[in-house]
């Protein structure tokens, strides 16, 4: 048995910003995974002949946050490509499309050729929006006590935090509505916040996502040259720097507290240590872990991703004849809506465990931004994220033809011949992501409540990151501010643990 300060469970990245942290303030960390690599959700791997990323590979709040200076992962190799613009919106019906810049003046002109009706109401927006927005960056990489709020909010000024908590209460649909009368100004900020978070888009208390625009004008999307794995792979380079271990193929069994701290269990070692982070679901660590009833039940996953090569690249349709000024239309992600109405009607689909006909789709080319993923001279590797593919698919997974479907689908927005393009593909579903990643029922967790709930320490493991029993602790996107890539949690959780360990 080998002991330590603390032992780590999950290395994806909060699980390895955490125990970075934990390893540069001098303690003695042992860092275990199930896989038999690091970076969960966030890593790049090979799969279809190429270097494909897990998530989408937009990281956004983890640049606003001081995790790349802090651990100086630009040393251990991490260089983010700025994706800008970050955002080209479409739609099945071929509506016009419009790119969403860092610039808001350069997306501002870009609507003025596409939608001018909407300019006013896209200047409004933003200014309605600029000081929540400033204020969700500048607490992006704090801890949710109200301090830190107030003090920020100080320095911002107050108006950002009224409108935060007034948005917050509502839904986004009844938010983003009042400002934008078409549906295409409507529907990204739709599709990539209550979609992605699996809630109906006229949800109370997923008004947030109506900042969705607003901080892309803050904070500039990137991915990290070589993929998002390249993210994990420096952060677990300055852990190891700092004289941290990390030991993969180790799945973790049970966890049980002895009378000076706490013993963890895999099938090759057991590990006994002064506190334990569990940085896999906190789900797991309760019901798994230490045999507890769930409370809870389980949120059922609903994303899948496609990831192909091409022989070229994709040329859409809806962008032929347009003056694009020099921008490369495939280096942004793809946001592709349906309607309003259809996207309504694919809560009760996902409910009722149905892909609708026309989903929500999350594309881009990351071969096309940066070199270092390119397939060969010439071969692109496309990744399509479709929303909203049940875990419980009605007739189930095995045999579906759904993402051929979803190819097909797609296929119908580019050129024609693009099928013949695609040299080799794969899908990863909702049972994939359970069964390679550990993710319960294929769900990606977030946190689940609002900022208020966060100040509040609400739900309390999961906004203050210690569980009841001392020397367990709680980081991954299931806490806050989970939600995606961003490590703020990882950082949190390891000045919790320093604080009670010193
Ligand atoms: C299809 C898809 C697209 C996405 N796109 C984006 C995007 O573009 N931008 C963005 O910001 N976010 C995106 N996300 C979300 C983001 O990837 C995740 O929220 C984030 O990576 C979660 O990180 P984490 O460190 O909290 O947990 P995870 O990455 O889930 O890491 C948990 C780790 O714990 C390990 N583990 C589990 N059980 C055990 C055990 N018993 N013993 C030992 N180890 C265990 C797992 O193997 C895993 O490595 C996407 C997610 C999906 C599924």
């Amino acid at each position: 048995m080998s002991q330590h300060d603390v032992v780590v469970i999950g290395a994806g990245h909060n699980g390895l910003i955490c125990a970075a942290y934990l390893a540069k303030a001098g303690l003695d960390v042992m860092l275990v995974e199930a896989r038999d690599s690091v970076g969960g959700c966030a890593s790049t791997v090979d799969a279809v002949g190429a270097r494909v990323n897990i998530c989408n590979c937009d990281h956004l709040m983890v640049r606003a946050t001081p995790i790349a200076d802090e651990l100086d992962l630009a040393t251990h190799g991490l260089r983010y490509l700025d994706v800008d613009p970050a955002l080209l919106a479409l739609t099945w019906d071929g509506d016009a499309p419009w790119f969403l810049f860092s610039d808001p003046e350069r997306t501002v002109a870009w609507l003025a050729k596409t939608y001018p009706s909407q300019v006013s109401a896209y200047r409004a927006y933003l200014c309605d929006s600029h000081a929540a927005a400033r204020l969700v960056v500048s607490l992006s990489g704090g801890r949710a006590d109200i301090r830190s709020i107030l003090a920020n909010a100080a320095v911002i000024g107050g108006r950002g935090a009224r409108r935060l908590l007034s948005w917050s209460r509502r839904s986004a649909l009844d938010v983003l509505s009042s400002y934008f009368d078409e549906e295409p100004l409507l529907l990204p900020a739709l599709v990539t916040g209550p979609t992605v978070w699996g809630r109906d888009p006229d949800a109370e208390g997923t008004g947030l996502a109506a900042l969705g625009y607003a901080v892309r004008h803050q904070l500039t999307v990137g991915r990290p040259v070589g993929g998002s794995g390249a993210l994990t792979d420096a952060v677990r380079s300055a852990l190891e720097g700092a004289g941290g271990v990390v030991r993969c193929s180790s799945r973790v069994f049970g966890v049980e507290q002895s009378d000076d701290g706490w013993i963890v269990k895999t099938a090759a070692a057991i590990y006994k240590a002064r506190a334990v982070v569990g940085a896999c679901d906190p789900r797991t660590v309760r019901t798994d872990f230490l045999g507890e009833d769930d409370p809870t039940p389980e949120p059922d996953g609903f994303e899948s991703k496609i990831d192909a090569v091409l022989t070229e690249r994709p040329r859409y349709l809806a962008l032929e004849g347009l003056d694009l000024g020099g921008v490369d239309p495939l280096v942004p992600t793809a946001v592709v809506s349906p309607t309003l109405s259809e996207l309504i009607a694919a809560c009760e689909a996902k409910r009722q465990g149905k892909v609708v006909d026309r989903p929500m789709l999350l594309v881009n080319v990351p071969s096309v931004l940066d070199d270092s993923m390119r397939v060969g001279e010439s071969g692109h590797v496309l990744s399509l994220e479709v929303l909203w593919t049940p875990y419980g698919l009605q007739g189930g997974w095995p045999g579906s033809n759904e993402p051929q479907r979803w190819l097909d689908q797609y296929s119908t927005l580019v050129q024609p011949g693009f099928a013949d393009t695609i040299r080799a593909w794969r899908v990863m579903t909702p049972p994939d992501y359970e069964e390679q990643f550990g993710m319960r029922r294929g769900y990606a967790p977030s946190f689940p409540g609002t900022p208020i709930d966060a100040v509040r320490g609400k739900p309390r493991p999961l906004a203050r990151y210690r569980a009841d029993e001392p020397g367990l602790y709680f980081t991954g996107a299931a806490t806050y501010p989970g939600a995606g890539i961003w490590g703020a949690s990882g950082r949190n959780a390891a000045a919790a643990v320093i604080s009670d360990l010193s």
